[in-house]
C-alpha cells in the first residue's frame, strides 16, 4: 500500500504551492496515513472525499488541494490560510468538524505548517478559536483545537486553550451577512490578561470567510493586553453575501 501511494504522489506532484509542499512532505504524511490501527484492519478507512478505501484522504484528493490566496484580518498583525474551501478540503473540513474523523487534525495541520515557512513571527502561544462549552458538549470536541494543537506540536509552540473563551453563545454565521457576523461575534470571547498580557498570540480558526470570528478574538486578545495577534486558518471561503454562495453545506461557516 505504501509504494502504490506513493507511485501516486509522485505522478501528481507538480512544481508550486501546495504541491511543493506536498512532495516535501509525502512521506511524514503518508507514514502517518499508513500507520494503521487493529480498527482500521477490520473497517478500513476511505477518503472523506472520493471514498477510496485506504486512507482518510487518499494522494489524489490531497494532490487537488489548492493554496488560498492571500487575506488580511482588521486588528490582526497578519493572517496565513493555508488551502481554498472547495472539493477535498470542504469535504475534509466537514469530516474534521462533523464526522468525527479527528485524525484528520494531523495531516490538515501540515498544510498550515507550509504557510508559516516564510514568517518571522515571534510565537509565544498558539490558541483554538474556542466553542461555546455548550456546543464543546454537544460534540464532543472543537475542531480549531485539534488543528492548532497538531500546529503547536509541528512549530514546537505553546499550545494555551484557556487563554480564551466564548463568553456568548452565538448563533451559526451561515445565512447571516458580512455586517450581521460582525454584529453576531463582537464580544463574544474574552482572554485572560495573565495568560495573555504582552505575550505574541497566534489563534487558529477551521475556515476563514469573512473573518468577522478572528477579529473578534483578537479584539479580545488586544483587550487582554496581547503584544501582537497572528491569525492561521487552515481554509479561506469565498464570502458570496447576496446569496449563500460556497456555502451550501449546511452548518459550515
Ligand atoms: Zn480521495
Amino acid at each position: 500500500m505504501t509504494r502504490l501511494h506513493l507511485d501516486n504522489a509522485n505522478r501528481q506532484r507538480g512544481e508550486t504551492g501546495w504541491r511543493a509542499w506536498f512532495s516535501a512532505d509525502a512521506l511524514k504524511l503518508l507514514a502517518h496515513q499508513v500507520s494503521v490501527t487493529a480498527l482500521d484492519l477490520v473497517f478500513p478507512p476511505q477518503c472523506v472525499h472520493c471514498q477510496r478505501v485506504g486512507s482518510f484522504l487518499c494522494p489524489r484528493c490531497l494532490a487537488q488541494m489548492e493554496t488560498a490566496p492571500a487575506r488580511t484580518v482588521p486588528g490582526l498583525d497578519d493572517v496565513r490560510v493555508a488551502l481554498t474551501f472547495e472539493g477535498p478540503v470542504r469535504s475534509a473540513i466537514h469530516a474534521l468538524k462533523y464526522e468525527g474523523v479527528k485524525r484528520l487534525a494531523e495531516p490538515l495541520a501540515l498544510s498550515m505548517v507550509s504557510t508559516l515557512e516564510d514568517t518571522d513571527w515571534s510565537v509565544d502561544m498558539v490558541c483554538p478559536v474556542p466553542l461555546h462549552q455548550r456546543r464543546v458538549r454537544e460534540r464532543g470536541y472543537n475542531q480549531s483545537a485539534l488543528l492548532a494543537r497538531a500546529l503547536a506540536e509541528h512549530m514546537n509552540w505553546e499550545y494555551c486553550e484557556e487563554a480564551i473563551s466564548r463568553v456568548r453563545e452565538t448563533e451559526t454565521q451561515t445565512h447571516l451577512n458580512a455586517q450581521q457576523r460582525r454584529e453576531n461575534v463582537a464580544g463574544a470571547f474574552i482572554a485572560a490578561p495573565a495568560q495573555v498580557e504582552s505575550r505574541c498570540v497566534v489563534i487558529v480558526d477551521d475556515v476563514l470567510t469573512t473573518g468577522a470570528t478572528l477579529e473578534a478574538c483578537a479584539t479580545a486578545f488586544r483587550a487582554a493586553g496581547a503584544r501582537r495577534i497572528y491569525g492561521v486558518a487552515l481554509a479561506s471561503a469565498v464570502f458570496a453575501d447576496a446569496g449563500m454562495g460556497v456555502f451550501g453545506t449546511p452548518g459550515l461557516p
